[in-house]
Formats: structure tokens, sequence, C-alpha cells
């Protein structure tokens, strides 16, 4: 079986040529061969391929085996390159194998050609071999070397006895040391907590890859907290890689404390998803409403617990609110799981995610029952003391501080608009003999039917009051003297003729009353004035003998009617007096 062999031959001899081909194919080889006798042809035979082996001469006319030899080592250094020669001389032969020739054969004897080419190749395999692994290796080391310096990642090759033995730039500003501070120094050195660390570096011998968060301590005196991956390497020492993980550790610090806040907090909170399914209550939650997480979880807030009185309007409402990503203030009808209701003051907000999506719903909520009651409570005792502070107990008509502000009031719209106001002013005649007669109480009923009567003869707008025992006060907003007059003649004779029965004993009481009216006049200041000039036309009505209503119309001017006539009649008709029976 013949060995393929790709042969350059550097000879000018074609006879020489012919005889060490003869020999390697006697020796087994399957050859290809060129031969070249100059500089140039070398260098371009060289270019062209490579060649197994190259046999050179040692002198030729246009060329030699010296140029030959460093040709070849420039370009193809691991080709066996064999002189042979019949002029070398023992100097030139050591100085070519010095230069890096492989051997030298004498012409006359080229017996050992086969075997020297045979040995030559084998070597030349083995050469190239190592060189190729040489050359793996040093790009691989190259490529870790960089990776190791460009890691984002810090690490840091440790000695067996846990002495720093190499560290990358991005341990050096981890760590704030450079690199030269750092090699040679302990691992504990950097440790702020050496808790442990014996029993780390054991684990760390027998083979265990570890993955730990330690507190450091940086050269500017921070502390900060790395996860360390840490592995033992094949020559003994320790390799770790390290990062910076005190941000991720401050985070679950802080979401630890808002998780137990909100765990534990006063208030009640519930998360929703966006489709608004329940994910978590806390405890306050379960205490007000009866519902544990369990029982609520996936379901919606309004199907769990929504009073349905409240569903469709609250719904409404707030459900447009959030979805447009706003928040949601208001009160809420809520059901306990006990199916009591409860009033609820809530707070919602939708919870959004980088693109703005509203992933959740925060619901924070406060059962106010308690204060809702309260205040109802206080409405109604508000509505009762002003009830208390406006009317006549006795009565139910408006007492005489009341009387005076509305009067107040009245008077001020009157002047400002320009309207006409009228005021009249009722005494009941001869009360006292009622209550002389049949008793206070019967007097005080008769007093309660006298303000009814004088009710039911008013308008709506009119304003009526009880202003002394006996006393009675109107108010006539927008009204003429002459109509005032009109319905102080109306009263003065209902009551006339009025039977006050006072229940329990039979009574017909006949009560007289009079009336002094005055109306609104230019130079006025207040309600006062026409209160006091009313009060005079109501004494001169009692001067000029009861049941009669007198007008104000100037000091000297009170002119007056009975209620028998018409407001033409004669001003100074008496009225009769009728005593109480
Ligand atoms: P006249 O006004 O016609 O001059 O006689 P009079 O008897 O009505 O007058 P006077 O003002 O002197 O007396 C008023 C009486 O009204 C005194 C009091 O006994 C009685 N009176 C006042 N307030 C009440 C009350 O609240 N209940 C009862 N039962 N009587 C009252
Ligand atoms: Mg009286
Ligand atoms: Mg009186």
């Amino acid at each position: 079986m013949s060995i393929p062999l790709v042969v350059l031959i550097v000879e000018d001899s074609e006879n020489d040529t012919q005889l060490i081909l003869r020999l390697l194919r006697k020796a087994g080889y399957d050859l290809v061969f060129e031969r070249i006798e100059t500089a140039e042809e070398m260098r371009s035979a060289l270019h062209l391929r490579s060649w197994d082996i190259i046999i050179s001469d040692y002198s030729l006319p246009q060329f030699d085996g010296r140029a030959a030899l460093e040709l070849a080592s420039t370009q193809c250094p691991d080709t066996p390159f064999i002189v042979v020669s019949g002029t070398i001389g023992e100097d030139n032969a050591v100085a070519m194998m010095k230069a890096g020739a492989h051997d030298y054969l004498i012409k006359g004897n080229l017996a050992r050609l086969g075997p020297t080419v045979q040995r030559e190749i084998a070597q030349s395999v083995i050469r190239r071999e190592r060189r190729r692994s040489e050359e793996a290796l040093r790009t691989s080391e190259e490529k870790y070397r960089m990776l190791v310096e460009q890691a984002s990642d810090a690490i840091f090759l440790v000695s067996f006895e846990g002495y720093f033995l190499d560290v990358n730039p991005a341990g050096c500003s981890l760590t704030g040391y450079s690199r030269q501070e750092i090699l040679g120094a302990h691992v504990r050195d950097a440790m702020r907590n050496l808790l442990g660390i014996p029993l780390y570096f054991e684990r760390l011998r027998q083979g265990k890859v570890l993955i730990s968060e330690r507190e450091i301590v940086r050269k500017d005196g921070v502390r900060i907290w790395v996860e360390v991956s840490a592995t033992r390497l094949s020559d003994g020492n320790f390799q770790g890689i390290a990062r910076d993980v005190t941000q991720r550790k401050q985070m679950e610090q802080k979401l630890r404390q808002l998780s137990s806040a909100v765990e534990h907090g006063p208030s009640s909170i519930l998360i929703s998803n966006a489709e608004g399914q329940i994910e978590y209550v806390n405890l306050k939650f379960t205490e007000v409403t009866g519902f544990t997480l369990e029982e609520v979880l996936g379901r919606t807030p309004f199907d769990t617990f929504g009073a349905t009185e409240m569903q469709a309007e609250a719904r409404l409402q707030h459900v447009q609110t959030i979805r447009s990503g706003r928040d949601w203030h208001g009160e809420m009808l809520n059901l306990r799981k006990n199916g009591e209701t409860y009033w609820a003051s809530v707070s919602i907000s939708p919870v959004m995610d980088a693109n703005g999506s509203i992933t959740h719903f925060v619901a924070v909520s406060e059962d106010i029952t308690d204060r809702k009651e309260a205040e109802e409570k206080i409405r109604r005792l508000n509505a009762g003391l002003e009830r208390l502070a406006t009317t006549d107990y006795l009565t139910g008509l408006y007492n005489r501080r009341y009387f005076m502000q509305r009067g107040s009031e009245e008077f001020k719209r009157a002047l400002r608009s320009n309207h006409p106001l009228s005021f009249l002013m009722l005494d009941v005649d001869h009360f006292k003999a009622v209550n002389d007669t049949h008793g206070h109480q019967a007097g005080d009923m008769a007093l309660q039917q006298v303000a009814a009567a004088l009710k039911d003869g008013l308008r709506e707008t009119d304003i009526l009051g009880r202003i002394g025992g006996e006393e009675f006060a109107v108010l006539l907003p927008d009204t003429q003297l002459n109509d005032a007059i009109l319905l102080g003649q109306r009263i003065c004779r209902s009551m006339e003729v009025a039977e006050l029965s006072i229940p329990g004993r039979v009574l017909a009481i006949s009560l007289t009353i009079s009336v002094g009216i005055a109306g609104l006049e230019a130079g006025m200041s207040g309600i006062e004035d026409v209160f006091r000039n009313a009060d005079k036309a109501l004494y001169k009505a009692k001067r000029n003998g009861r049941n009669r209503v007198m007008i104000y119309r100037g000091d000297h001017e009170i002119s007056g009617i009975s209620p028998a006539q018409g407001l033409n009649g004669a001003a100074e008709d008496p009225c009769h007096h009728q005593p109480p029976q």
C-alpha cells in the first residue's frame, strides 16, 4: 500500500532528482512532486500549495540550500527540510542543522533517505499537532481573560487557604479596592459577618457549588449585599462570582414592611385584578365583613358583599371612574357575611403597569356605620334643637326671638326690593279673666286654639308668632296696609264668634281680640320701628274699648274700625266688649 507524499525538490540535476524519486517510491510513497532551482520558483511553489517535505541540494547554480531553508522556515516552519548534497562539508552541514534543517544526507549514500523521510514526516505531524493545540490553548485563554476583564459581575480567584489571587475590574469597582489592594488579602477581611465562613470553605473544598448572599464592607465603609456563586477549580483554588444585590435586598425589605403594614393595617384592604376578581384581602377586611380570603378569592366585590339596594348605582358611578384610570372616593352600603348591612367609606385606585394598562385595583375602606349613625343622631338632635329654639312650646308658633329675626329679614328684603310690608299686633282681651274663671290649664288650651284659629286665616307666606303671654303678631310680606286692615278685621270678627272648646270639660269660651296695625314707612331703621308703631295702635285699640282694629298712620293719626264696620266706616265706632263667661 503506497502512502501519498507531496515533495518539493530543490535540485538542478535531473539525474539526482530521478534518483531521489526512485528511492522514495521504493520506500512506498506515492509521489506528487515538483522540482525547482531558483528562489523565484520556490516562492511560487510554496505559495501555490502545502508540501509534506522539502528535499534540497546544498549548492545550485542560481540558488543555494541556505537561502532555500530560510524561505521554508519562514513560510512553512513545520515542513521537514532535508539537505541532500554531494559537496556539503561537515561545517556547512552543522550550520544548516543549526539553521533549522531537519537532517542531511550525502548523495553518495542515500540508503537512509526512505527512513529519514518517514521519521521526519511523523515528527512534523507531531509538531503541527502540538502547535495547533498550543494555539488553541492561547486563544481560549485570551477569550477567558477577555470575558473576565469585561464581565459585569465581579470575579475573584481565591487560594485554597482563602487569599485573593486575582480579581477582575468589576471586582475592584464592587469593593472599591484596587487590584493591588485586593491581591494577597484574605476573604474574611472583606466580610462583615464571618458567621459560618469556615463551614462555607469546608463545603467548597468538598467540591460543592455554593450560592449565597453576604454583607460586605466596601473600602468607603458602605455595607453592601452581594450574591456570591463560588466553586472549587481543578487546581484546588476557588473561583467566586459576585454581584451587588443591595438594591434588591432593600426592595425586599421594604416590600416585607409594606406587606406587613397592609396585612395588619387598620383599614380594610382589597386587591382585585383588572377583571375585578378578588386576589387579596387583609385581616381587617375579614374582621369587618366576616369573609376570609379563601371565601372571596376569585369573586367580585359586588357579588360577594355589595348590598343589593346599592349595587346598580354604586357600580355605574365608580366602575366608570376607575376604569378610566382615576381614583374613586365615596361611601358604599355593603353586606357582612351575616347579612347585616354596613356603610363603608371607600377609596379605589387603579394600579398600572409600565405601559399604562390597568393590572389591578386596590380598595381601601373604613367601616363608618357608627359614624353614620352618630351623624344621623346629631342631625335629628339639631333639628329638634332648632325647633326648640324657634318655636313656642305651647302653640307651636314661632317664638318671639325667631319671629323678630324673621321680621328683620323681611324688613330688609322689603326695603331692598321696595315692596310693602305690614305688621299686625294682636292681644286677647281680658284674658286674665279666663284664667281666673276656668283655671290656668283652660287658659292654655284657649291660647292654643286662638293660635290655631289665627294660623288658619293666614297665607303660606305670612309669618305668625306668639310674642308674649296672650299676644300674637303677624308679619305680612308684600302686603299693603289696606289688605292688612282687611285681614285684621277678619281675625277680629272670627274671634268674636269662635267657640273654644276644652276637652274634658265642655266649655264655650267666647273671646275677643284687639289688633294694632302698622306698615313700612320711609326713614325706618328696623323692624322694631314697625313693631313699636303697631304696639301704639294696639294700645289705642285697648283704650278705645277693645275688640277692634286700630291703624297707625302717624303718632297723631291712629284711626280704627270696629270689626262690624267696613274700611270706610266710622273710625271711633265702639265695639261691644263681651266679658268672658
Ligand atoms: P287686656 O289685655 O284686655 O287689657 O286684659 P288682659 O287680662 O288680657 O290683660 P293682661 O295683660 O293684664 O293679662 C294677661 C293675662 O294673660 C295674664 C295671665 O294670667 C294671662 N296669661 C299670660 N300668659 C299665659 C299663659 O301662657 N297661659 C295662661 N293660661 N294664661 C296666660
Ligand atoms: Mg290681654
Ligand atoms: Mg297682654
